[in-house]
């Protein structure tokens, strides 16, 4: 017999006050419309989708989504088909919404219900997508990916080859874009970048006529020639730097500001948190704040980085603990601070790029990390 299990949703931290939580994310829905808009004019006459994988970065698909639509954007790009389910009363009726995965076995006709095109990453994807159409007597939409050389997802080059010279295999397809992904786009130098394109526009010759997508949000920075019919911006919608080692055209989209819940005064020698990995050299004031690495703030960035009051930078010391982190604030005046104060630990000192850097990891998994017990405040989406 089956066991029986059943499945419940994460027990919500959220009562909708602000004052209980330990921080509050503040998400800024106007400058991610405003990059859209940027990257709309890189693109000219090339449509831009908008990548909402992942809750839009963890940003919350829900509300960015929308308001994206109100800039025009008519094409929307998640990895799962639950996401793509969960986000289709959110978009407009004509917007296009595309499952980056691919339908897994046996959900292809769920796909047709409703309305959600998958993007077929292999000859077995391809197998079913066809043979529901033919079932069904009517081409059905989807998208082939072609893989270039991330070797991830998508046709190898003998797959795509087989896919071109046996008009059999793709009967019933309707082919929306032959599609591709690049594997180091945010590096403009890396030959890879052109090696996949040029493998790109072999395969797509090879197949029959389709519009093409190939760019992320950095191959759209690395030139027209990478922009085909449609391009797939993510991280740079939500403010993530597009080229490593040029400055950030694109408007930071978060800010993340945490509650000091503790104050105390040490005596040199006394160590900080856990395994005692900083002790004070002198006497040094301590402020515990409530954010810690089931928050998604990395352990990796214990007694590394720093928040911030005003211009003053407060230096992490000790640990990042689950819960909670903990600051010198020793060159603050006694009061200038009280349990309840608010310090920027994301916002104008301290991008999510530069605190990925230090913590050794990018801007997309800090994004991504950001935590469930967060108050989340949205800025007004409004068209300025
Ligand atoms: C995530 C993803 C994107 C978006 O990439 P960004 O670098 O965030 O712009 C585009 N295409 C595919 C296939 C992806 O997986």
């Amino acid at each position: 017999m089956a066991q029986a299990f059943t499945s419940a949703p994460p027990l919500s931290a959220r009562t909708g006050r602000s004052e209980h939580a330990g921080a509050i994310l503040t998400i800024d829905l106007a400058a991610i419309r405003a990059n859209y808009r940027l990257l709309k004019g890189l693109l000219g006459k090339v449509a831009c989708a908008a990548v909402v994988k992942a809750d839009a970065y963890g940003l919350g698909a829900a509300r960015v989504a929308p308001q994206l639509a109100l800039e025009g954007c008519a094409h929307f790009f998640v990895a799962h088909l639950d996401e793509a389910l969960a986000l289709r009363p959110h978009l407009p009726q004509d917007a296009a919404l595309y499952v980056l995965h691919g339908p897994p076995a046996g959900t292809d006709a769920e796909f047709v219900a409703s309305g959600i095109v998958p993007v077929l990453n292999s000859l077995s994807q391809l197998a079913a997508w066809t043979a529901l159409a033919r079932a069904r007597g009517r081409a059905l939409p989807a998208l082939l990916q072609i893989d270039t050389g991330m070797s991830r997802l998508g046709l190898s080059e003998e797959e795509q080859k087989a896919v071109s010279e046996e008009p059999a295999l793709r009967e019933g397809l309707e082919l929306r874009y032959v599609m591709s992904h690049l594997a180091c786009a945010e590096l403009v130098d890396d030959p890879l970048n052109a090696r996949q394109l040029a493998r790109f526009c072999a395969a797509r010759a090879a197949l029959p006529r389709a519009p093409a997508t190939l760019a992320n949000s950095s191959g759209i920075f690395l030139g027209p020639e990478y922009h085909f019919d449609l391009a797939r911006a993510g991280a740079a919608l939500y403010g993530i730097a597009p080229i490593v080692g040029r400055p950030n055209p694109l408007a930071q989209a978060v800010r993340l500001d945490a509650r000091v819940i503790q104050l105390r005064t040490i005596a040199a020698g006394t160590s900080v948190g856990y395994d005692a990995t900083w002790t004070a050299p002198a006497p040094r004031r301590i402020a515990t704040v409530a954010t810690g690495y089931a928050d998604g703030f990395p352990r990796s960035l214990s007694n590394r980085a720093s928040a911030w009051l005003g211009e003053l930078a407060l230096p992490l010391v000790g640990r990042v603990s689950m819960d909670t982190l903990t600051l010198d604030v020793s060159a603050l005046e006694e009061g200038a601070l009280v349990p309840g104060d608010l310090v920027e630990l994301i916002g104008p000192h301290q991008s999510p790029d530069a605190l990925a850097e230090v913590a050794g990891t990018n801007g997309y998994e800090i994004l991504t990390s950001l935590g469930a017990r967060y108050f989340r405040r949205y800025l007004d989406g409004a068209a300025p």
